[in-house]
């Protein structure tokens, strides 16, 4: 896997799941714009190689569900707020790529004809074969769901190659690596272990949702320059999630 050339991708289809905060970069909350013009030019980067992407961001950066509900809110409109966040957050990603000329749809599970297109899986596939970057917002549309599992979904309905979900580490790490200099990374890890050890990778029905479709997950730094375009030629530190 060390070796690959970069110019010759192994994946010719993939789903890129990134968190809200990914895109907070140092502050507290919202966007950052230098942030998401960088993780722009990571996508940009991977789509001159031909290859199709389809993205699905998170909204913790804006609001999350759970947090509303603690404070006593119904959870239900909650969750809805949290799936508004991600629109938001995946219009400031459409605009970053139009900016760097990579033509892109914001495609939404709630309609919102005026904001972004709704959800209508041919149309979405013929997006991705005219090289169009689709970003899936507003999660699956439902409540008690998150953005990992509505990635993995749409990774599925897309017939994508395998998922990549960016992080701050390069990996999947037996404890926290921020927390403990001697935590491991895993190479290979299997969905029943990431689920049986709790290891923090995707929340547990997304787990499932991959490994009943034999879809693989890969975990690596969003952090590292070039690292998006670097792991889809087999190149870098990265942790693949498998069966
Ligand atoms: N959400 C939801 N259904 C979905 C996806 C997301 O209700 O299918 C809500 C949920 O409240 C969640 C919020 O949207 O907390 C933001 O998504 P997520 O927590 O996955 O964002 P991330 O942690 O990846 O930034």
């Amino acid at each position: 896997m060390t070796d690959a050339d970069p110019a010759t991708p192994k994946f010719s289809r993939v789903m890129l799941k990134i968190s809200g905060e990914a895109l907070m970069g140092d502050a507290g909350y919202g966007l950052h714009p230098p942030t998401v013009e960088r993780i722009a030019q990571e996508v940009a980067a991977v789509h001159e190689l031909g290859v199709e992407i389809c993205m699905v961001i998170g909204g913790g950066n804006i609001f999350r569900g759970l947090q509303g509900s603690a404070q006593g809110m119904e959870r239900t409109t909650a969750d809805y707020m949290g799936m508004l966040a991600t629109v938001m957050n995946a219009l400031a990603m459409q605009s970053a790529l139009e900016k760097l000329g990579v033509f892109c749809r914001v495609i939404s599970a709630i309609r919102m004809d005026e904001v972004a297109e709704p959800y209508i899986r041919r149309r979405a596939v013929r997006h991705l074969e005219k090289k169009r970057v689709c970003i899936f917002a507003a999660g699956t549309g439902n409540p008690y769901f998150t953005t990992d599992t509505a990635a993995t979904l749409r990774a599925n309905e897309m017939n994508c190659d395998a998922i990549f979900k960016g992080t701050k580490v390069d990996g999947v790490y037996d404890r926290d690596p921020v927390a403990c200099s001697e935590a491991q990374r895993y190479d290979r890890v299997t969905y029943d272990e990431v689920l049986a050890r709790h290891l923090k990778v995707m929340d547990a029905s997304a787990i499932a949702l991959a490994r009943d479709n034999d879809l693989p997950i890969i975990v690596f730094s969003l952090d590292e320059p070039g690292g998006f375009k670097g792991i889809l030629a087999g190149q870098g530190a990265y942790t693949t999630v498998h069966g």
